[in-house]
């Protein structure tokens, strides 16, 4: 399956942080242009995710969904019910810095770059393929899915 690709303009740092922890390859910078942001997304086949009302009107087949929320739930609901499969979400979960693929890791190898609580309660480990930034399971994936089902069920809470 192909999941959606997304590049985010650099209003949106946060939603695409959240799409990279579900799994969906997306691109974000805080310096990017209007024009580059449409020259990749062409590029790269890529939805543009933007706040800028002038961009959905440039002539153009990039597909792109203007957010309006200012919550991050808000926008990440907004992007989801713009989507074909809800459900389905994307690939496996993606670096959150840098949309990196994360691989499976050795536990001994991750004992010093992680809480202790979380070593004696995690049981399993990826680290980023290209930052080295370490995850764990039960960690993050578990949380947003709960923020999800309520974002889903249109019970939208913020971040503690
Ligand atoms: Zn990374």
């Amino acid at each position: 399956m192909d999941s959606p690709r997304f590049i985010c303009d650099a209003m949106l740092g946060s939603l695409a942080r959240w799409l990279r922890l579900r799994g969906f390859d997306t691109l974000y910078s805080r310096t990017i242009s209007d024009s580059e942001l449409i020259n990749i997304a062409r590029r790269e086949d890529r939805i543009v995710l933007t706040r800028d009302t002038g961009i959905p009107e440039r002539k153009g087949p990039q597909r792109t969904v203007l957010i309006h929320s200012n919550d991050t739930f808000g926008q990440l609901k907004e992007v989801l019910s713009a989507l074909d499969k809800v459900e389905t979400g994307g690939g496996s979960p993606r670096c959150t810095l840098c949309n990196g693929k994360l691989a499976p890791a050795d536990r001994d190898a991750v004992a010093r770059s992680v809480p202790e609580y979380v070593f004696m309660n995690a049981t399993s480990f990826f680290t980023c393929v290209e930052c080295g930034k370490v995850y764990w399971n039960g960690s993050h994936k578990k949380s947003i899915d709960s923020q999800l089902q309520k974002i889903l069920g249109e019970n939208v809470t913020r971040e503690p």
